[in-house]
């Protein structure tokens, strides 16, 4: 037989016959192609096979071409399709496939048979089976399915593209060595492959296991028994790529666990001091309202720093937030795990205490510890502090009412002298109401017009005469007269001083304005208290009380004591300054008790000390040597200073004080202070003990 017959077999041959290359084109078509299509051959040439397929099998080349490997069967055995013809109808098709290797390379011949004669009774199957097909290809699975022979019946594109598989691995139709390119893929291949055979090995079981990637995409793979009727005819494998999935899913995890660290880091702000990382007032609340519901004992120690406005002031507030972190250190290392520190603000520390037995400990531990000298740039410092004690009892019930308790025993360690704790007493709430009532009656007073003046007069060492008065005020209440001392506190602590020390001086300055006119020697002195000063306008009202009462400013003294002048920055030594250019002079009162020393004095805006009457009251026979009184006088004489001796009570003192260079003597010897009325009273009893003092013999 020639060529002549092959190629009229080919040409006229009653089946359909083509040629594909092996990207899908159409190489060849018979004429019997021609009529089951309808296109002329030239339409078909050189164009994708696809057209010549229904929608729902255009997918089916690549598989059948895999599948046609050079030993299968497989893709040769007859297969139902519906093709598609040029007018769009379809045509239930046969299709044969096989391999033809070519000078070109590899394509598939294909055969196809019209089925029409099948469709009636098979048209139930063929929806069901391009159903099948339609689902295969549309589903983002990549699904196998294995025969109980071994043989690949079905597989998609996804499952290629996932596992990135060559044709020609499906065509050698070996499910192990489809397992085994698959295992390589993986993170645990041998995991993989045990689950394979025991799943080979039970052809009932399903099963879904989650895999991972080497590369790092997930796949969940599912497998079922595929079964017809109830026998097992073999097995599908189901793989869904979740990569996206699981990383969309960590994604969230971690902006779950990012957002709740912010919330915990958030709320520890909300609860914290920021400078000392204690707890805040906030979480100190809590903790106490939540011990008070607790059957435990509970304490609270108060406390705050002394002179910590002198630390921030003299060194800086950088000096200041050390010190108040270094303080902070040492109440945690005092305090232990179990006990709550927190910071109130400002220098104010509180410590609460649940279940503690032994509160008195934690209360001396935290007084001698804090004491303790600390370096702060460069400067050695004592951190000093007054603590108040405060336990819950019967009486207490809120953590505020605790608080207030231990604040009235802190104001109570103070007054006991400082670095000291004191426990709560209910006699202090007393004091505290009579303290609220004094302000209430001294505010009354000083609308009524009920504050007095008491003058003591002031001898001068060279004329023996009186040439001062120093004006002492006096609350006149009721009959009785009440000392500053009981209520110069109150004043300063409601701001009542303010007008309680103008009004001290206006009625001084009026009711000795004629005296002083008399001699410009004389003078009179007024006492200030630190919270005047604070006061920016404090030097234009005095200097405008002066011009009112019409008394010269060179005969106006204003006594301060050293305390003002810690506050090295404020504008006090200004004020006292702009005073002293008017002429009025300012004594430091009380020399010897403050802070300061000797070797300080030269750098205050002062003209005269007075020495306080606790030196002088160590002077009994006048026999004695004191060094320090003697150094304190000529100490300031040779500054420049005059200098006052308060609180003369006997004549041997005046003489020593005078002997030793006093310029000036004050003391219930000459006479004490005296109401306005009696001040001519007073001037004769100080002249008439000055008289006496000439008697006295002079001592060495
Ligand atoms: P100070 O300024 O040191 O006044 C002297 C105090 O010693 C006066 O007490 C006076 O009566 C008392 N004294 C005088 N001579 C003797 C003596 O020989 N022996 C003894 N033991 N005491 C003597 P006073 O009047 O009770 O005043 C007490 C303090 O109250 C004053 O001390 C002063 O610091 C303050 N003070 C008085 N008046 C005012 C005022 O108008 N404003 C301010 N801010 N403070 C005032
Ligand atoms: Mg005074
Ligand atoms: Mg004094």
């Amino acid at each position: 037989m020639g060529t002549g017959f092959g190629e009229a077999l080919l040409e006229q041959g009653p089946d359909a016959l083509l040629l594909l290359t092996s990207d899908g084109t159409i190489a060849f078509v018979n004429s019997a192609a021609e009529q089951l299509f309808g296109y002329p051959r030239e339409e078909l040439l050189g164009v994708q096979h696809t057209v010549l397929l229904s929608e729902g099998e255009r997918g089916g080349f690549l598989r059948v071409f895999g599948r046609l490997g050079r030993n299968s069967r497989a893709g040769s055995r007859p297969f139902p399709a519906v093709g598609r013809r040029r007018d769009g109808s379809e045509a239930a098709v046969e299709i044969t496939c096989s391999l033809v290797t070519l000078d070109a390379g590899t394509a598939m011949a294909v055969a196809v048979r019209d089925a029409a004669h099948r469709t009636d009774s098979d048209s139930g199957r063929r929806l069901a089976l391009s159903l099948l097909d339609a689902t295969l290809e549309t589903t983002s699975d990549g699904i196998v399915m294995v025969s109980t022979e071994g043989h690949i019946t079905g597989i998609n594109d996804q499952f290629l593209k996932l596992w990135c598989m060559p044709p020609e691995l499906i065509a050698s139709e070996d499910p192990t060595a489809l397992a085994r390119f698959i295992a390589e893929q993986l993170a645990d291949p041998d995991y993989f492959l045990q689950k394979v055979s025991a799943l080979y090995a039970d052809t009932e079981l399903q099963s879904h296991d989650v895999l991972e990637f080497a590369d790092g995409r997930t796949v969940e793979l599912y497998s079922r028994p595929q079964k017809v009727a109830d026998t097992v005819v073999g097995r599908i494998w189901n793989f869904r790529d979740t990569t996206s999935r699981r990383r969309a899913q960590d994604q969230a995890r971690r902006a779950m666990e990012e957002l709740a660290e912010q919330a915990d880091k958030l709320k520890e702000l909300a609860f914290q001091d920021p400078l000392t990382g204690l707890a805040n007032r906030m979480l100190f609340n809590q903790r106490a309202a939540a011990a008070l519901l607790t059957p435990e004992p509970v304490h609270v120690l108060l406390l705050d720093l002394d002179d910590f406005k002198e630390v921030n002031d003299v060194l800086g507030h950088h000096a200041g937030d050390q010190m108040l972190v270094e303080v902070s250190r040492r109440l945690r290392n005092c305090v232990g795990p179990h006990g709550t520190v927190a910071r109130l603000g400002g220098d104010e520390f509180v410590v609460l205490l649940v279940g503690c037995r032994d509160a008195d400990g934690v209360a001396q531990r935290v007084v001698s510890t804090l004491n303790a000298p600390v370096s702060i740039e460069g400067t050695l410092m004592r951190p000093g502090l007054s603590l108040g004690v405060a336990s819950r009892d019967a009486g207490t019930q809120t953590s505020s009412e605790l608080l207030r308790r231990a604040d009235l025993a802190m104001y109570a360690a103070k007054e006991a002298g400082k670095n000291c704790y004191v426990h709560f007493q209910p006699e202090m709430l007393a004091a505290l109401l009579e303290r609220t009532q004094l302000t209430a009656g001294l505010r009354r007073a000083v609308e009524l017009g009920q504050i007095a003046v008491h003058y003591q007069p002031v001898i001068s060492s060279d004329r023996l005469d009186v040439v001062q008065f120093e004006a002492l005020a006096r609350w006149e209440w009721k009959g009785t007269v009440i000392p500053p001392n009981d209520f110069i506190q109150t004043a300063e602590r409601s701001g009542l001083i303010r007008e309680i020390g103008a009004e001290v001086l206006r009625r001084s300055c009026t009711e000795l304005a004629p005296w002083l006119s008399e001699d410009p020697f004389r003078s009179v002195a007024v006492n200030v208290s630190g919270v005047q000063l604070q006061h920016q306008d404090f030097a234009e009202r005095v200097l405008d009380i002066a011009a009112w009462s019409g008394v010269d400013p060179r005969q106006l003294v204003l006594e301060v004591t050293e305390s003002v002048f810690f506050d090295a920055h404020s504008h006090v030594i200004g004020q006292l300054e702009t005073l002293r250019e008017a002429g009025i002079r300012v004594a430091l009162d009380d020399f010897g008790t403050g802070y300061s020393s000797l070797g300080r004095l030269q750098d205050l805006p002062v003209d005269v000390v007075k020495i306080d009457k606790s030196f002088v009251s160590m002077l009994r026979t006048g026999v004695e040597k004191l060094p320090i009184l003697t150094s304190m006088i000529h100490m300031a004489r040779s500054l420049g200073l005059k200098v006052t001796a308060e609180g003369i009570e006997t004549p041997a003192q005046a003489r020593y004080l005078m002997d030793h260079g006093c310029d000036a003597l004050q003391g219930f010897l000459f006479s004490p202070p005296e109401p306005a009325e009696a001040r001519q009273q007073a001037v004769l009893n100080s002249v008439a003990a000055i008289a006496e003092l000439e008697g006295v013999p002079l001592q060495g």
